[in-house]
């Protein structure tokens, strides 16, 4: 159910004609307009954002987004370049359960005193048996409701938090678990509340009933809450996903087969907490999987997203995988407290055929295993097949659906490809599912994708899965900086948040290349905190830039103690500075005493460095004078070398480092693995020990690649090898596609 425009409340304009905030400067009174002026011919592209107050947590004013919509279809979002797909007319109303109906009742006769009332009974140990005395309206609230008594049917009534007044009928015997069907009875969870008291806007942008519109914002799917009724147990600190609120941070860990151990991922998991991370997926597929995800949950303040088929196949085959190894999977998991799943259902036998022409073809490792599951099977994809199974499992739990893009593309020219559309429709379909079983569901996204075709890829997102949160990792923007992809992702992170993406999950310098160690994972943490902050920036939310106004102020009157406290990351920034000046000087060492802009400005009476009030910089003896340097700390000669070498390598550095690989890349290398193409007597292992240590010469060297590269084998065993192991895909009788089209 679409719900009707209202007309916002006072905080919440979206007139375009609306008067815009005037000056406030004091003894001024010229009356003009506060914020973005434009005193040319040139209008500013002011989509009816303009400031909604003008005091602390109500500030971000002059946006070029939408006008915050909160509760509207549109809530914080971009606008719309032409040929961008409008946002779809449906939400979860429109999927309700079978038995279940809504019904928008006259909201002008609605009584002064109106309140939710009645008993619905909680099966969710987290959340209290809803029970509100009937007042003398007695013809709402499930136990004032005497006419449905003997009905098989219950009902309420309640406000939304724009004003319109619901009236929900539901089976008398149906007992909400997940937040959606809270929410969808009208009740305010305490995880609700928590999400309100977290994010101040939702209070600032409905008058007062924050926690009511993050209670609408579920109810219409376009929000979700991932919190595990076990892991609320534990130590959760509630928190929301959905263009609704702040744009939310992923970092992924877990152990490898050939990398990190629990107490290293646990350090991992306080690591991303400590720099900002919203969630974290722990993606192990080596190690004690289930210690380490135990161990994990346990300790994790956010939610914690695993993709469960990764343990569905530990010491089996993928073609062995059947719906008993689901099922008990993902109870067990669900009963960890695990707070979100990736399940690639959405990848179909039919969308195989269009991977053919890719260049990369499947790089999602759950959609490349089910995509292998269903050649061999030569069936649909059993996550979609046991698709309502699968719902009616993580309802039991509330866990959070985050359906996998298991056709995503791995690289720029497979980006928006018909195997990525294809599968996103059936994601839509997947989504319907979902809430009509009472599961909060997410979308996962691209991956790889060219910067002028992020904002399409994120609004037919929001067209075809109806708002649902779009869950996005990157995108890159670029693929030809390995080492870098942090930084080639973020700048598509940045735009895909503001386009509509909800969460982005991180990527790290490590991406494509390796498992991320700790600094990666907090320079991954950063990259991403500052793609969700600039989008959220841009989109108006209020409050957002409260921060990086105060920093601006502090920055203006060169007070860097408030600089670096305001800062980010205030040790880095503090040991910055300090590396050249020992002393807190009116200048930093970037340009020099005279020519140091800020502070001839502050030199300049009229203008407004350093005169904001509580800003000015205390020094002197007493460290109390304003406007007085007072002497840094600075840094030890060891502090000095520690930052000389900071994440940067000397090209020096790099040249050794790269030229003995590319020693053992172009001489050859033994290899150190077992089978076809074993190091089997113990000379050779002798020479995969010299080869790693880098000490082998070219007298000793063998040809072949390095020793790690399990595809390490000559021409004819390579031949064997394929013959014996790749699946030979015959989609002809599926598809009446020729035997020789394929797909892996
Ligand atoms: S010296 Fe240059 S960089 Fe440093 S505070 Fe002054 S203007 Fe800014």
């Amino acid at each position: 159910m679409h719900l009707p425009e209202l007309p916002m409340t006072p905080t919440n304009p979206i007139d375009n004609s609306a008067p815009a905030a005037t000056c406030s400067k004091p003894n001024c009174g010229c009356g003009k307009p506060k914020a973005l002026e434009a005193p040319t011919a040139y209008p500013l592209p002011m989509h009816g954002a303009h400031n909604p107050g003008n005091t602390r947590n109500v500030t971000t004013p002059g946006s070029f987004a939408n006008a915050p919509d909160l509760g509207g279809p549109l809530m914080f979002s971009s606008p719309n370049t032409p040929g961008m797909p409008a946002p779809s007319t449906k939400t979860a109303w429109d999927f309700l359960p079978d038995g279940w109906s809504v019904t928008k009742l006259d909201a002008a006769s609605t009584p002064d005193n109106f309140a939710w009332m009645g008993r619905v009974a909680s099966g969710n140990p987290h959340v209290p048996t809803m029970e509100v005395a009937p007042a003398n309206d007695g013809a709402r609230g499930t136990s004032a409701c005497s006419c449905c008594k003997t009905d098989a049917s219950k009902k309420v009534e309640f406000l939304t938090a724009r004003g319109d007044r619901l009236s929900v009928s539901y089976p008398r015997a149906f007992v909400p678990v997940t937040q959606l069907e809270f929410a969808r009875l009208g009740i305010v969870t305490p995880q609700m509340r928590r999400v309100a008291e977290r994010e101040p806007h939702f209070d600032i942008l409905s008058s007062g009933k924050g926690p009511e519109a993050v209670r609408d914002e579920i109810a219409a799917g376009r929000l979700v809450i991932p919190a595990n009724i076990n892991h609320l147990s534990y130590k959760l600190d509630p928190m929301a996903i959905g263009r609704a609120s702040k744009t939310k941070v992923n970092a992924n860990m877990g152990a490898s087969p050939i990398s990190s151990g629990t107490h290293e991922e646990i350090e991992k998991l306080q690591w991303a907490e400590r720099w900002g991370a919203d969630t974290v997926m722990d993606l192990s597929t080596g190690g004690n999987i289930d210690d380490c995800r135990s161990a994990i949950v346990c300790n994790a303040t956010v939610p914690i997203g695993t993709v469960p088929i990764y343990s569905m196949i530990i010491g089996k085959k993928i073609e062995d995988l059947d719906w008993p190894t689901i099922e008990a999977s993902l109870h067990h998991q669900a009963k960890q407290g695990v707070d979100y799943f990736t399940i690639h259902a959405g990848v179909r036998r039919a969308h195989l055929k269009h991977v053919k022409n890719r260049l990369i073809g499947i790089v999602s490792r759950g959609g490349s295993l089910l995509a292998k599951w269903m050649l061999v099977h030569n069936q649909e994809n059993i996550m979609y097949t046991q698709w309502d199974a699968i719902c009616d499992i993580l309802r039991q739990y509330d866990v959070t659906f985050s359906i996998g893009d298991g056709l995503r593309p791995g690289g720029l020219a497979d980006a928006t490809d018909a195997a990525q559309i294809a599968e996103l429709e059936t994601l839509g379909e997947l989504t319907e599912r979902a809430w009509r079983r009472g599961v909060q569901v997410m979308i996962e996204g691209p991956g790889h994708v060219p910067f002028d075709q992020i904002e399409w890829n994120a609004k037919v997102q929001r067209a075809i899965c109806h708002g649902a949160p779009f869950y996005v990792l990157g995108p890159l923007v670029t693929d030809m900086f390995p080492g870098y992809d942090h930084i080639t992702s973020c700048i598509g992170a940045t735009s895909m948040a503001y386009h509509g993406a909800a969460m982005l999950c991180y990527v790290t310098p490590k991406e494509h290349l390796g498992l991320p160690k700790k600094d990666d994972v907090k320079q991954g943490c950063i990259a991403y905190k500052i793609a969700a902050h600039a989008a959220d920036v841009a989109l108006g939310i209020p409050g957002t830039r409260d921060r990086d106004d105060e920093l601006t102020k502090a920055r203006a009157a060169l007070n860097w103690e408030k600089h670096f406290e305001l800062s980010f990351d205030p040790d880095t920034a503090r040991a910055y500075h300090d590396e050249d000046l020992d002393v807190d000087t009116d200048f930093c060492a970037m340009c020099g005493h005279d020519w140091c802009s800020v502070r001839i400005s502050k030199e300049i009476v009229e203008f407004v460095s350093g005169k904001a009030e509580g800003f000015e910089r205390m020094g002197g003896k007493d460290g109390m004078t304003p406007g007085a340097a007072i002497k840094s700390a600075a840094l030890t000669p060891e502090q000095q070398e520690i930052l000389a070498k900071r994440g940067v390598l000397s090209p020096d550095e790099i040249h050794k480092l790269a030229s003995k690989t590319k020693r053992a890349m172009s001489k050859g290398a033994p290899s150190a693995s077992s089978g076809t193409n074993a190091a089997s007597s113990s000379a050779e292992s002798g020479k995969v020990a010299e080869w790693q240590s880098g000490k082998a010469d070219a007298a000793t060297a063998a040809p072949g690649k390095l020793s790690c590269h399990s595809d390490y084998v000559d021409p004819e065993t390579a031949k064997k090898v394929q013959a014996e192991k790749l699946v030979q895909i015959n989609l002809a009788p599926a598809f009446g596609i020729a035997k020789e089209d394929r797909v892996i």
